[in-house]
């Protein structure tokens, strides 16, 4: 089977079974790693090798802190403004899709608030250029949403800004080479391109750490978690540890750089089935359109159901479109591999010449 879900997404072949001989006795020590104490050796080693690889893989400077978090990004668009947001002072927003609007109203409850620039009157079908923001100079920082998931709208820039940039890379992290010196803080939910749910990734500049709001709860701020090496309270042990191996995997493969060409490549195929066909399309436009998820519509929309009652039959799974935009979406994160693109533009091709 290929699995297309949007998150939980597919994980590695290879780090699932490398799990599955680990789970239950962990190199001879007598039990599992996920029964040890996370203050032990073994799982300290895990934590700080992982760390090692992710730094690694990213060239994250000795500038940022890495944390392994728990919380979901949703939780992080609260700890963004209670990290960030001085009293008084005021933060950029870019309202991009779903997940921006959501940023939005949450940090709303914490500070002032100002959207810079929306694409919502294209329906979130467009990138708003950079051109036509309308930055404050003094905002405490910037806030957007590099690939938005259910729109399948991504940013193939990085924003020009004075305050320090702050992105939730949730579905695009690790799919290409990426200069985190260019931001102040990125967040990410780990179950797309990191590993299992129940992980959160942050990378955050030193020097914005230790500004948070005085009534920020202990567990939102970074800096405790800076401070405790991700370890203050216990950390979600199974997910760090499949992170490792993740991010093992990703190295072996040839880093980002080769990940980022099979990506271009899966993308490319796809995309270019959809807009090959009349039958197919995809609303975003070209130069924002995303690597990561690629939602499509059926000309026919009452095909829908068997679209994807025969696609199940063949293999292809959770093709199905996110509940507030409908048709199709096929999230082709760095596990599903360049076969499970071409399975499914088979599948569509052969759909479509019989019921097209
Ligand atoms: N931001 C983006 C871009 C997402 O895709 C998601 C989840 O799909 C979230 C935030 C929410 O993440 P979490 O479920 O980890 O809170």
């Amino acid at each position: 089977c290929y699995n297309f879900c949007a998150g939980p997404a597919a994980l590695p072949v290879p780090v699932l079974e490398t799990a599955r001989d680990d789970m239950l006795e962990w190199h001879g020590k007598g039990m599992s790693l996920m029964e040890m104490s996370h203050r032990s050796a073994e799982f300290i080693g895990v934590a700080e090798r992982a760390e090692a690889t992710l730094r690694e893989l990213l060239g994250i400077s000795d500038d940022y802190a890495v944390l392994f978090l728990q919380g979901g990004a949703s939780t992080q668009f609260a700890a963004v403004p209670l990290n960030l947001l001085a009293e008084g002072a005021s933060a950029d927003y870019v309202n991009t899709g779903q997940w921006s609007k959501k940023a939005i109203a949450e940090a709303r409850r914490f500070g002032r608030i100002n959207v810079v620039a929306s694409s919502e009157d294209t329906r979130f079908s467009t990138i708003p250029p950079r051109d036509t923001w309308s930055t404050d100079p003094n905002a405490a920082y910037l806030h957007y949403t590099p690939n938005e998931t259910i729109g399948g709208v991504e940013f193939h820039w990085i924003p020009e800004t004075g305050a320090p940039l702050v992105a939730d890379m949730s579905s695009t992290i690790l799919s290409r080479p990426l200069d985190v010196s260019r931001f102040g803080m990125i967040y990410a939910g780990a179950q797309k391109n990191i590993g299992p749910a129940g992980l959160t990734l942050v990378i955050v500049r030193r020097d914005l750490l230790g500004h948070s709001q005085p009534h920020c709860p202990t567990m939102l701020d970074w800096k405790t978690a800076a401070e405790n090496d991700s370890m203050y309270n216990t950390p979600p042990t199974f997910a760090v540890y499949l992170a490792g191996l993740v991010f093992d995997w990703l190295k072996e493969l040839g880093g980002l750089p080769a990940m980022a060409e099979i990506n271009r490549r899966k993308a490319a195929k796809l995309y270019a089935a959809i807009d090959g066909s009349t039958f197919y399309a995809n609303p975003v436009e070209v130069p924002s359109r995303s690597l990561m998820n690629v939602p499509f519509t059926l000309a026919d929309s009452s095909l829908d159901k068997p679209f994807l009652e025969e696609a199940e039959a063949r293999g292809l799974l959770n093709l199905k479109g996110h509940r507030s935009v409908g048709g199709m979406r096929a999230s082709i994160y760095n596990a599903v591999p360049e076969e499970a693109v071409d399975a499914l533009i088979a599948f569509m091709q052969d759909f479509e010449q019989r019921k097209g």
